[in-house]
């Protein structure tokens, strides 16, 4: 069984008598160790997307299996616990706690576990190790570099060891060069045998997936619609062992 089904999803928001379906009957697969980009233009539902696979938001009807768990059959509190046990989140934004040092923010999704803090900051100091900052961890996120405080939010998102990594726009803030150091560490992550989902705009960044998703008006577009050149309709740069530029 895929690691993920998204079986016949759909999701629309009612807002002053007006239904508006933001995603239309998507079903996708995708297997356990996969790296799949997502991308589409603004509004497309990407975020929407990720939100439901994020355990974050219900669709309207439809499916979505992890591991074979029906997610949102889950009580609440039964699906916080799976968002822990499953899901590691990387935004955009980052999301890092500026008076905290890294060591600290990597310790944050540990706080619910009721473990001595010796055992949590040795936890949050392999995952730092892991993306190459365990020199920095007394640093605070302003004394680091844009790129390595997406690699301090990769190491957050990695703390709980969670098999699926799901990414907003990793690289969107980056210049090329610190994007594809992010790519390289998500990659990584990916060769280890977790799942990885990005939701991306940047083209290089999809040509290093196993696949690429194209996503239009909350319609999943089939492989190769995209046109000539697209992400998905070329070799994997990944698979033939292309070098990062
Ligand atoms: P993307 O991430 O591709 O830019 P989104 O998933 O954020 O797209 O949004 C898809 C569409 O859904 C957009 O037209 C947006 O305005 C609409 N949308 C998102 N959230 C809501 C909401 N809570 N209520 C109504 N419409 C929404």
């Amino acid at each position: 069984m895929p690691f993920i089904v998204l079986d016949h999803v759909s999701k629309t928001y009612q807002s002053n008598g007006a239904t508006t379906c933001v995603l239309s009957d998507v079903t996708q697969h995708v297997q356990e160790g996969e790296f799949v980009c997502l991308m589409g233009p603004s509004g497309s539902g990407k975020s929407t997307l990720l939100a439901i696979l994020g355990a974050m938001s219900h669709p309207s009807q439809g499916r979505l299996l992890i591991d074979g768990i029906d997610v949102y059959d889950l009580a609440d509190e039964a699906r916080a616990d799976f968002r822990r046990e499953y899901l590691g989140f990387v935004f955009q934004q980052h999301h890092l706690m500026p008076y905290l040092t890294a060591v600290e923010n990597v310790m944050l999704p540990l706080a619910v576990l009721r473990s001595p803090g010796g055992y949590k900051r040795q936890r949050a100091m392999e995952a730092l190790y892991r993306v190459g900052l365990a020199d920095k961890a007394a640093r605070l996120p302003g004394q680091l570099s844009g790129g390595e405080q997406g690699r301090l939010a990769i190491a957050r998102a990695l703390v709980n060891d969670p098999p699926l990594l799901l990414a907003d726009e990793p690289t969107g803030a980056l210049d090329t060069h610190t994007g594809s150091q992010i790519m390289e560490v998500l990659l990584e992550l990916g060769r280890q045998g977790r799942t990885v989902f990005i939701v991306t705009h940047n083209p290089e960044s999809a040509a290093l997936a196993d696949r690429t998703i194209h996503i239009r008006d909350g319609r999943i577009q089939p492989p190769g619609a995209a046109g000539p050149g697209s992400a998905d309709s070329r070799p994997s740069a990944r698979l033939i062992g292309a070098p990062l530029s």
